[in-house]
């Protein structure tokens, strides 16, 4: 199978891509070969021999511009932060990063409390929800705006980036204003107009997997977003659903090293949704580290007992404090080490 991309078809090489693409004929052929896949390989001769065809790649995967064939080398993400000596935070680079702080927005006191307890420990990024999906509609769905106001004063006051949920497309631009990086909640993975939506911004995207999702879904998940232009995409585990009762989910920690096969997207691990449960979260970090995550996001609390959402699987400002050097050390023992400042 072939894959070409990024170039604008002539009448005949639109004729030609309406022929092959799945081996249909189609009346609707794609203005650009940007995304194509033709299963029939004298058909994707035909086209390489086309003067559009600058470049084919073959992609045997269909998650083509994810795949880890599309694009050997690891993809990096830049993201802007104050609080490092750069100015900038790469994720999927060399360095491990943590994004920490609490699963939802309550207030002012219990946001700024979390971010410079967490800043201090030697996070980079700052978590917090504002637009919540909660299973219950009785359950807390966020502050909404006035959220994202906040997380935004935190971020200027410590230079921390910021992370946060966008649940609907029309919020997308709102999220933008506020946001470094734009999460997309397990229940949303696949929302595909919402991946759409995002892949129309240049935004770094954290795409989580989904409750029950497949690698492959997953990966196709991502792949709406990267079609749509926006290159910066990275992945979450964040635990699946299975019939153990114990934990909230089950954590995969062998997603990381298979999908860092599959994909060149960076991989972030979660472990508080992952195992809905604080005093598991520690060992899940650094069987993440070890695994070779590229990033951690971790639920932490001032008071998690009267958190308002996910208190059982919040670390405390002590917790998350003591976390700290023993994830630095596992990532030294795989020659990673951690970006602190
Ligand atoms: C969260 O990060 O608080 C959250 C709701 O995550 P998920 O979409 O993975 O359940
Ligand atoms: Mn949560």
């Amino acid at each position: 199978m072939k894959f070409l991309e990024n170039h604008r078809l002539s009448g005949h090489a639109s004729q030609v891509v309406g022929h092959t693409n799945n081996g249909m004929p189609s009346s609707n052929p794609p203005s650009s070969l940007d995304g194509f896949s033709g299963t029939n390989p004298v058909q994707s001769e035909a086209l390489a021999m086309l003067p559009e065809a600058g470049s084919i790649l073959c992609a045997s995967k269909p998650y083509k511009l994810a795949s880890r064939e599309s694009h050997p080398e690891d993809s990096i993400i830049e993201v802007p932060a104050r609080c490092v000596a750069e100015g900038v935070v790469r994720i999927g680079g060399k360095e491990v990063v943590m994004m920490a702080g609490p699963c939802t927005v309550e207030n002012e006191k219990q946001l700024m409390n979390s971010a410079e307890a967490v800043r201090k420990a030697g996070a980079v990024i700052l978590r917090g929800g504002a637009f919540k999906p909660s299973t219950s509609p009785y359950g807390f769905r966020g502050l909404g705006e006035q959220g994202l106001k906040l997380l935004a004063k935190a971020s200027n006051v410590l230079g921390m980036a910021v992370i946060t949920e966008v649940m609907t497309p029309t919020d997308v631009p709102l999220v933008c204003e506020y946001a470094d990086i734009l999460q997309i909640g397990a229940r949303n993975m696949q929302n595909y107009m919402l991946l759409d939506e995002v892949g129309r911004t240049s935004k770094p995207v954290m795409l989580k997997r989904g409750l029950s999702a497949t690698y492959e879904e997953w990966l196709l998940a991502a792949e709406y977003i990267l079609l749509q232009g926006n290159r910066n995409v990275m992945l979450c585990e964040r635990g699946i659903r299975t019939f153990e009762k114990w934990t909230r989910n089950t954590m995969d920690i062998s997603a990381i090293p298979l999908l860092k096969k599959l994909s060149h997207l960076p991989i972030i691990s979660d472990p508080s949704q992952g195992t809905g449960n604080r005093d598991l979260v520690t060992s899940m970090t650094l069987a993440s580290i070890a695994a070779g995550t590229d990033g951690l996001l971790i639920e932490v609390h001032p008071n998690p007992d009267e958190a308002l959402k996910d208190g059982a699987q919040s670390l405390t400002i002590e917790q998350f404090q003591n976390l700290m050097p023993h994830a630095l050390a596992i990532a030294t023992v795989i020659k990673r080490g951690f970006i602190t400042e």
